[in-house]
């Protein structure tokens, strides 16, 4: 067996600057002391098979894939999780040491974590969740919240039809709400997810009456730049406990770090300072 002497890893994506998953390994690399590196990819479209097909030669055991790759490197891998194949995407590819490239998805796992680690009274069973948006983030937390026993799932997008078919695909737990009225959906909400990119830095303002929010309700958005979203902010105000979005990044990066390093690590008040900086 071939075990390269100093192991890495890395990030897929393009473009890939911003991204702060190098940070957060390299970070936890540090931490523990662990032997190895981390490092951004800029990969296009037509270079994706080929540079994954190399990478365990040079030494990577494994890299995270990001925008626009998540669907693209399904085709690529040799063995594809459940839950990879459930969400119709991959963030995180293992290289096997018989050189076979194993992909998971980690995105529900990591908004999960989170979220229990932001309002750890939250209780999946205890009522519905409202989820603004149908995109890719979307389905991976709609697959983690049905799998978490959520009985009912609100889901509003401003294009209708593609929030119609993931109710087909996902089924009938998902009920479709209409963009417009999303508000009215909030009444008895035990959970409001925005994974639309509505709040980012860049991006117009969510905009949606918390008339009927009740602070019971528990609201999480997954934009993280700015760390507090008008949205957070606003339902702090009515005196919800709100938790942000840089959470869900850190933690889906846990399975990968573990599986390529041999550690699992922490997702802490350290890490997000380093994260942050
Ligand atoms: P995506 O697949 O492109 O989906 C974008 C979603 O936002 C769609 O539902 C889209 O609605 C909606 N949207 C965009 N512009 C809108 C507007 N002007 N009005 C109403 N709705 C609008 O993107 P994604 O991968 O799901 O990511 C969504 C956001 O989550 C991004 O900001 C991304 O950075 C963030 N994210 C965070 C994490 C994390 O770890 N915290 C992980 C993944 C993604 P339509 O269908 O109508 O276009």
């Amino acid at each position: 067996m071939n075990v390269p002497a100093i192991p890495l890893a890395g990030v897929i994506g393009f473009p890939i600057g911003q991204s702060a998953s190098p940070r957060m390994h390299k970070y936890w690399l540090a931490r523990y002391g662990l032997v190895g590196d981390y490092v951004p990819l800029e990969v296009s479209e037509s270079q994706l098979r080929n540079v994954i097909q190399t990478m365990p030669q040079m030494g990577f055991v494994g890299a995270n894939v990001t925008i626009p790759h998540k669907t693209a490197v399904m085709q690529i891998a040799d063995h594809l999780s459940d839950r990879a194949i459930l969400v119709g995407a991959a963030n995180t590819l293992i290289f096997r040491p018989d050189g076979k490239i194993h992909a998971d998805n980690t995105d529900g796992y990591g908004f999960m974590s989170n979220l229990r680690q932001g309002a750890p009274h939250w209780n999946a069973k205890s009522g519905p969740a409202v989820v603004l948006g149908a995109g890719g983030a979307a389905r991976a937390i709609i697959v983690a919240l049905a799998d978490a026993g959520v009985p009912q799932i609100l889901l509003a997008n401003r294009t209708r039809p593609k929030a119609e078919a993931l109710r087909s695909e996902f089924g009938t737990r998902i009920k479709v709400v209409d963009w417009v009225q999303a508000n009215t959906a909030l009444e008895d909400a035990n959970l409001l997810v925005n994974t639309t990119s509505l709040g980012m830095i860049g991006q117009p303002e969510l905009r949606l009456s918390l008339d009927y929010l009740s602070p019971s309700t528990v609201v999480t958005d997954i934009v993280y730049k700015p760390l507090r979203t008008p949205l957070l902010e606003h339902a702090a105000a009515r005196g919800c406990v709100t938790v942000d979005g840089l959470g869900m990044l850190l933690h889906q990066g846990v399975p990968g770090f573990e599986r390529w390093f041999g550690q699992r690590p922490e997702v802490d008040d350290a890490l997000r300072q380093a994260v942050l900086e």
